[in-house]
């Protein structure tokens, strides 16, 4: 259920209907838009009847039969931007989000070497993950707190904004403390706890879409992160599995719209993970902001063929430069912009 403040409603009248939903058990998403306050109603609802329509400043109750509401954009018409408090950087509004480095922190020299030339490049975001969800339990599993440390280290130095992953509840907590964004990877898009969890976290989260998931699976598991009071959340495109055996796995572009259509939440895509493939990932970025993603996420990395994980993916930094320089050329025919470097100066750590 829905209910559509006036445009005038005042804040004692929104509290006042929050405060007698809540007063039968269920929970209230305030969430304010340009013209008007929506308050989404999550919890049980069965056949409650709350008597909603007759209070002051109630223009109207919807019943929404999506399952998915909070998502949804009947809830929030216009778009939600996720802001980065201290800096002008934003997901979702007009300026693209470039989210570039490793596939994992490997070392302090190897991460810093990569977030130097992604930073030059005109990247906001750093990524590598500290944990890493691998098919064998033999390969590489990441640095742990150690590796959040080398990406704090790296905000500091270098003004990069940190997303990573989490891969469980005590991961959870550290990468909460550490990072400016919390990555919940493909293969825990069902792990509902997780998920329920990322919702009580104080920070920004990235959805990156399981492997096999549809739309409304993908819907669902982001509105088990707003459910909890989580609203700064971006969704991730990241390929899904199918008999196609050119590339890793099949990048689903055509997610990117029918998200925007359904949802006010922001996109982006990963053609790294997406194609596995080095030599796809500029002409799939090219393809994923001509067909209105939010930004990308890229595997950056100084030295691919020694990298510990996802060598095969990750681009040369000379790569990342060419890809940014063609983004820049391709955002003003989909009238989005793409913020300039900022200043780095070289941190010499060898
Ligand atoms: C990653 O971003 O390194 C990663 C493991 O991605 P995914 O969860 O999409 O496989
Ligand atoms: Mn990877």
């Amino acid at each position: 259920m829905l209910v559509v403040m006036d445009a005038h409603a005042t804040e004692d009248q929104v509290r006042a209907v929050c405060e007698k939903i809540e007063s039968v058990g269920l929970r209230t998403h305030a969430i304010p838009g340009a013209q008007r306050t929506a308050i989404g109603i999550t919890g049980n609802q069965g056949m409650v009847e709350i008597g909603l329509e007759d209070m002051p400043g109630v223009q109207e109750v919807i019943r929404v039969s999506k399952p998915y509401k909070l998502v949804s954009r009947d809830v929030k018409s216009e778009n939600t931007v996720v802001a980065f408090p201290g800096t002008d950087t934003t997901i979702g509004g007009t300026d693209l989000a470039v989210i570039a480095g490793p596939c994992a922190v490997e070392s302090r020299q190897q991460a810093f070497a990569a977030a130097e030339h992604v930073a030059k490049a005109g990247a906001r975001f750093f990524r590598g993950g500290a944990y890493k969800p691998r098919t064998s339990p033999y390969a590489f599993q990441g640095l742990g707190e150690e590796g959040l440390r080398i990406l704090a280290e790296i905000r500091e130095r270098l003004g990069l904004l940190i997303v990573t992953e989490a891969v469980d509840y005590e991961s959870l907590d550290l990468v909460e403390r550490y990072a400016d964004m919390i990555q919940i990877g493909a293969r825990n898009m069902q792990n509902f706890s997780l998920l329920k969890r990322a919702g009580k976290a104080r920070k920004p989260v990235l959805l990156k879409r399981g492997m096999s998931a549809t739309l409304e699976e993908f819907l669902m598991a982001a509105e088990y992160v707003m459910s909890e009071g989580n609203y700064q959340l971006v969704l991730c495109e990241r390929g899904v599995r199918t008999f196609a055996d050119h590339t890793r796995n099949t990048l689903d572009l055509s997610i990117v719209p029918a998200v925007h259509r359904l949802s006010h939440l922001p996109i982006l895509v990963d053609p790294s993970h997406g194609t596995g493939k080095r030599d796809k990932v500029i002409p799939l970025s090219r393809a994923a902001i001509a067909v209105g993603a939010d930004g990308l996420i890229v595997e950056v990395h100084p030295d691919p063929d020694r990298a510990l994980s996802d060598g095969p993916q990750s681009i040369y930094p000379e790569q990342f430069e060419e890809l940014m320089s063609e983004m820049r050329q391709i955002a003003p025919i989909v009238k989005r912009t793409v913020p300039q470097p900022v200043a780095v100066a070289a941190t010499n750590i060898r």
